[in-house]
């Protein structure tokens, strides 16, 4: 990219504040900003559901960033931004809460800067301050404190000295509000302790606050550490330390989402399933599949093996499962080809679960569809017209993938990756949890999902599923369960696999 070029159309990167989670949390111009982007790198902190909002021509790239785990290091994600900004593109860097607050989004914008490339940044809404408010803790209060502080609580523990004021943090009546520090939670409040504040200082920790699984702990520096092992909180949390945390016992407003912790049933009818689990599972719902599905090599990989080694040739690999990206790499390892090593035009993933599971292998993904659905892919995928396609997958997959690949006008190269077996032993599984009253709720998304259950668990299903709450997408659905002796207690009004969720979510909270 010669400067010439550059100076034709200059890009423009935009660092935007994804907020802390609920996804109308976002500003008025970061998701203008999102409306107009050719290029999105979001972070694993960001929601999801605000990259609807990007155009389906966009490029999404997955930046990583969770604990131990990064999709891409620093540098890398600097030099996407400055390439893809020096290309001319509009460029969304969508971050977790606000850029500046312990995002490196200064050194993005110091990249950007040093390249001369034209940024600016749409500041968010940080989970420092939004994931104790949703908790009920404002983070000053007249009575109790005059200023808070908001520490990185990840530190290396090899790093001999702290550079963490103790002292100053445990002497004034202040707020303190820890990032990144759940895995440390005992160390900070010892040393808080031993520097003087009262282990009777009221604490509290939010464990992804604002989304529909929030989880509040609270107590007082001398138990909190004990507490949140107790409730076996993970990252990502805030803990807020001072008199301020004793409000949330008052104020707590916000109720998450009914489904978060029950366990739902979803009967696998071809892929409709696992829409509806990643849908499930992002209320924070434990989902159970059935039938399980056991998944066995191919019987032969020779033409996988080929396409692999000239990977080069493909436009796009398309990977559709989770279990495609296993297999591909268990290909890719018996090759001695690392990950890196693989070189087509570019790498889709029908959904986040597929992308993160790439992300694992430090691939980044190119494309992913906003639906996560096979069709999907193939409607939005760039440029497929008359493009050479690998897709790696399933014995059982069916056709509409490529199918509608082929419509584009794309040559499909498909190759069986694994074979799915039905698993035998699951129908007496199950059976002993509905009789121990584990399943909560039974999802019907078809008339087939229910005739298949019924007949798995043989005589006797309809007492089985008494127990649980039955819902149904809508009426055809509901009749087959009656006509099978059941009793649905939910019939989704808009009849889609989000309708019923929504419906699910709707008549829990009543319930509860
Ligand atoms: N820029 C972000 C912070 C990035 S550092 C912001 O302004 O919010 C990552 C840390 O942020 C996590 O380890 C966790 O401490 C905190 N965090 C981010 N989202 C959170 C959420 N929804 N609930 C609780 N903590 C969150």
């Amino acid at each position: 990219m010669g400067p010439s070029e550059r100076n034709d159309r200059p890009g423009f990167v935009s660092l935007v504040g994804a907020g802390p989670g609920d996804p109308g949390l976002i500003t008025v111009k970061g998701l203008q900003r999102l409306r107009e982007a050719e290029v999105v790198v979001y972070d694993r902190l960001a929601n999801d559901a605000l990259l609807a909002e990007v155009p389906s021509s966009a490029q999404r790239i997955f930046a990583g960033k969770g604990p131990g785990s990064h999709a891409l290091s620093q540098d890398q994600i600097n030099e996407l931004l400055v390439h893809h900004g020096g290309a001319g593109k509009r460029v969304v860097r969508l971050k977790g809460g606000d850029p500046f607050v312990f995002g490196r989004g200064g050194e993005e914008a110091e990249a950007l800067a040093a390249a001369r490339i034209r940024f600016e940044v749409v500041p968010g809404v940080t989970s420092a301050i939004a994931a104790p408010a949703y908790a009920g803790i404002p983070i000053t209060h007249r009575d109790f404190t005059t200023a808070f502080t908001v520490v990185t609580g990840h530190e290396d523990p090899e790093k001999g000295e702290s550079t963490i004021p103790w002292q100053a943090l445990a002497q004034g009546p202040d707020t303190v509000v820890f990032l990144m520090g759940v895995g440390r939670i005992e160390s900070i409040a010892s040393h808080l302790i031993a520097a003087g504040r009262a282990g009777s200082t009221p604490a509290a920790v939010v464990r992804r606050g604002t989304w529909p699984d929030q989880q509040v702990v609270l107590g007082t520096l001398d138990d909190i550490a004990s507490r949140v092992r107790d409730a076996g909180l993970t990252p990502p949390a805030v803990t807020v330390v001072g008199q301020v945390a004793s409000l949330a016992r008052v104020l707590h407003w916000y109720h998450p989402s009914a489904l978060a912790g029950r366990r739902v049933l979803v009967t696998r009818a071809r892929d409709q399933a696992s829409t509806l689990t990643t849908l499930l599972q992002s209320y924070g719902a434990e989902v159970v599949e059935f039938p399980a599905i056991r998944i066995l090599p191919a019987d032969d990989y020779a033409s996988l093996d080929a396409a692999l080694r000239a990977s080069e040739r493909y436009r796009w690999i398309c990977f559709t499962s989770v279990n495609a990206v296993s297999a591909v790499g268990a290909r890719l390892d018996a090759l001695g080809i690392p990950w890196a090593g693989l070189r087509p035009g570019g790498i889709a993933a029908i959904g986040p679960a597929t992308r993160d599971a790439l992300a694992a292998q430090g691939v980044r993904v190119d494309y992913m569809p906003d639906r996560f659905l096979a069709e999907a892919i193939a409607e939005g995928l760039p440029g497929a017209e008359g493009a050479r396609i690998l897709l790696a997958r399933a014995d059982i997959a069916d056709r509409r993938l490529v199918d509608a690949l082929v419509a584009r006008g794309a040559q499909v190269d498909q190759f069986t990756a694994y074979r799915t077996v039905v698993s035998g032993e699951d129908a007496a599984g199950l059976r002993d949890a509905f009789r121990s009253g584990a399943i909560d709720v039974v999802t019907f998304a078809s008339s087939s999902t229910v005739r298949n259950l019924c007949s798995a668990l043989g005589d006797g299903a309809g007492a089985l599923l008494a127990r649980s709450t039955i819902a149904c997408i809508g009426p055809v659905t509901a009749e087959t369960a009656h006509s099978h002796g059941l009793t649905p207690a939910i019939v989704a009004s808009e009849h889609t696999i989000a309708g019923l969720v929504t419906a699910i979510e709707e008549y829990l909270s009543r319930e509860r």
